[in-house]
This record gives C-alpha cells, structure tokens and sequence, in this order.
C-alpha cells in the first residue's frame, strides 16, 4: 500500500465545486489502494485578502498578529474538505499545524520547519481516515502560530512527505506540469515528462511559480519524489526527481524571462578590498535583493561594478548607491531603469561544451546585444534590453527546444 502526499493549491480548493471535485479525486486514489494525506492551500486569492484586511487597519501590521490572521484561510479549507470526505461516507480528520507539532523557528511570514511529529498522522492513517493537513503555517516553540512564506503550502506538503517516508508527493494545481517557458509568453512552450530537482530550483530561482523554491530544495535533501499535475483533469504531469543519465541528455529544459528589472553601474572606482562590501553591505541592510553582480576587470586600479535589482527597488538602490559612490569617490553612477534577463536551464550543460557559444550566436543573429552574462553549472542568464525579452526567450526556446508541434493544450500561468 502506498502512502501518498497530495497538495491541492487555491485554484484546486477555490469553490464550493472544485472542494467536490477535490473530494472525489482523493477518494479515488485511497480506493485504488493508496492512504492519503492531503495538504491544501487557502481558497484562491483569500490569502491576499486577509493581507489587505491587515493593511487597511495599519500600514505595517505586527508580523506575530499578520501570522495569526492570514493562516487563517488554510484552517478554512482543511476544515471544509474533511467536512465534504465525510458527507461521501469517507472516514477522515484534519490537522493545523500546532495539532502536529510543524515546529519552525520564530521567524514568522518566512519561518522555517525544524521538526514534524509524524505519529498522529499516522494513527489516523491506520484508523482509515483520509488526513487533511492545513498547509503554510507552524508553530514556534512558545506556542506562537508562524507561516512559513508565501507559497509553502507545496513546504508543508513535501515536508510532511519527507517525514512520513511517502511514496510520492503529489502538488496538484492548475496547470498541467512544468513547461518549458511560460506559455503566456512563448507559444512554443510545452509541458515536460521529467525535469531534476535543480533544474527545478533554477526554474523557481527564477521566478516559475509552479512550485515554491524551498519545497523543491527539501524534496531534494530527502529524495521526496514529487509529481506536478493539474486537478482540473486526469493528465499526467511533470516529474520531478534525481538527475539521472537521460537528463543531461537534454541540454535545455526550460527558458524563462524576468521583464521586471533595472540596472545600476558604478564607474571608476578603486580595485581594493572593501569597496564591493561598502556597495553592498547598505543595499542589503535596506532589504533591496541583489540579482546579477559583475565586476570588470580592473585597469591602472580602478574598475566598475553593475548588478541587477527588480524594478522596485531601483529608486532606494539608486539613492543608496550615489551615497556611497560620492563617499568611495566613484567616477559615476549610471542605470538602466528596465532591461530583460533572459535564462536557459539544463542539467545537460555540466556535460556538454558549447551551449553559451550557441546561445550568445542566437542572440546575435536576432542582432540583439548582450549587456550582462552569468552562468552557473547548469544556468546561463543574459541581461538584455527590455524590448529584446520576449525575442531573445522565444529564440532561445526555438534554437534549444523547438517549435511545438501543436500548441499546448489550455494552459494557464498559475
Ligand atoms: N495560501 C498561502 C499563499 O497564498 C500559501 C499557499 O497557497 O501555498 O501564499
Ligand atoms: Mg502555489
């Protein structure tokens, strides 16, 4: 008998029919033989909503009492799918977090899981009943309610499947798979069989919300296979797993686009310890992320540096930046308030030469200039100009996956 791990997000729980249909499916699979704990989400856009509530009353609502409030919504649907299991005659009981000692640290809106005591899942796994977990909240070790960010439900779901030893994590949601570019933006995209676990962290990394960054990062630490599907319809989805032999195979699985940037360059300044550090150090403690840093090399001792930051957050970068460019007396501030970075994704890369080369010929052929580059084992990002994004994605996935044979069938960002 397989043990298995479903995670339903907000679009799979959004209605009053979807909680049915929802019911129904995981009916199915306790009857095809399998035991069944369920994790869901917060009906879709209710977690947004208890944060505008919040935000109306104050402008920077306590994070402890914002914890208590917008954990809320999973209480709500864990309840109302366990009410649903056993109006169809199926044994079952749900859990918030505290009931199962989800210990995280005290971090709250981003806290992290530290423990899950699995026996009372267990016990009512053998009495028979299907077990609802209420997803993306913990508790501290006073007693406090914490969630654990924006998203991590598919956490709770992989965590809880770590901890019970499952079989297979299940994330169902409302596309079919992970594609290998945004469908919205790349009409060639298509849905994968299979993709390894860091590929699908560099595609989260990335800005693909089809699954949460540090779910696929814990599913990898404890080898949880996980499945994305949709639960609109029977279709397999996407695999998600150990890299194995077939996948480097495949040089590029996935190319994705983030529009939403601005880049900062700061000319002429000294080659000597310390200056990246007094760049960066105020940038960080404001709380601005930093994407891409380059740093040129130096001639006569002096260098410069651009990096990337979302679009946002370039005013307080900027103004951070001249502060500290007029105290380390940099040459000049330059930025470019929107540019595009473009990346290609494949565990095949850390075996095969050659994949820049062709990426950085493609872009040219399509006369596009490449502003910044970046690489990692199995990522290459370029920053390009905004109105060359879309072009450069859509080449890339052209040059590296192909054109699709048909257009995929009904898919949805999620
Ligand atoms: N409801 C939470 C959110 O909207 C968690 C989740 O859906 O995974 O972020
Ligand atoms: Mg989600």
């Amino acid at each position: 008998m397989a043990l298995i791990v479903h995670k339903y997000g907000g679009t799979s729980v959004g209605s009053v029919d979807r909680i049915k249909a929802v019911a129904e499916r995981i009916i199915k699979s306790q009857s095809s033989g399998n035991r069944v704990v369920a994790v869901v989400s917060a009906m879709a856009g209710e977690t947004n909503r208890l944060f505008a509530l919040a935000s109306e009353l104050c402008p920077n609502p306590d994070a402890r009492e914002t914890d208590v409030l917008v954990s809320t919504g999973e209480q709500v649907s864990a309840a109302l799918l366990t009410i649903r299991l056993q109006a169809l005659g199926q044994p079952a009981i749900s859990f918030l977090a505290h009931q199962l000692r989800i210990s995280t640290d005290s971090n709250h809106g981003r806290a992290r899981i530290k423990s899950i005591d699995s026996k009372r899942v267990l016990q009512a796994l053998e009495r028979r009943n299907i077990v609802v977990v209420a997803g993306y909240q913990g508790v501290d070790a006073d007693g406090n309610i914490t969630t654990l960010g924006r998203g991590a439900s598919d956490l709770t779901a992989v965590a809880l499947a770590a901890a019970l030893r499952a079989d297979l994590c299940e994330i169902y949601t409302d596309v079919d798979g992970v594609y290998t570019a945004d469908p919205n933006l790349c009409p060639d995209a298509r849905k994968l069989a299979r993709i390894s676990y860091e590929e699908m962290m560099e595609l989260a990394g990335l800005g693909a919300k089809v699954l949460q960054l540090r779910s696929v990062e814990m599913a990898k630490r404890f080898n949880v296979p996980l499945m994305v599907r949709s639960s609109f319809s029977e279709i397999t989805g996407t695999w998600v797993g150990q890299e194995d032999r077939e996948m480097e195979d495949v040089l590029v699985s996935g190319v994705t686009l983030d529009n939403n940037q601005s880049k900062i360059t700061i000319a002429g300044i000294d080659d000597r310890p310390g200056i990246a550090a007094g760049i960066f150090g105020p940038i960080a403690q404001d709380g601005i992320v930093v994407d891409m840093i380059i740093q040129n090399a130096s001639a006569d001792g002096r260098t410069d540096m651009t990096f990337t930051v979302a679009r946002a957050d370039l005013p307080p970068a900027l103004a951070l930046v001249q502060d500290v460019a007029r105290q380390i007396g940099a040459a000049g501030v330059r930025h470019e308030e929107h540019v595009a970075k473009v990346s290609i994704v494949g565990a095949g890369m850390r075996s095969h030469a050659g994949v820049a080369a062709k990426a950085f010929e493609v872009l040219a052929n399509h006369g596009i200039n490449i502003e910044m580059i970046a690489t990692s084992e199995i990522k290459i990002s370029v920053v390009v100009g905004a109105k060359f994004g879309e072009i450069a994605m859509q080449a890339l996935h052209e040059e590296f996956i192909g054109r699709a044979a048909q257009p995929p069938a009904a898919a949805k960002a999620s």
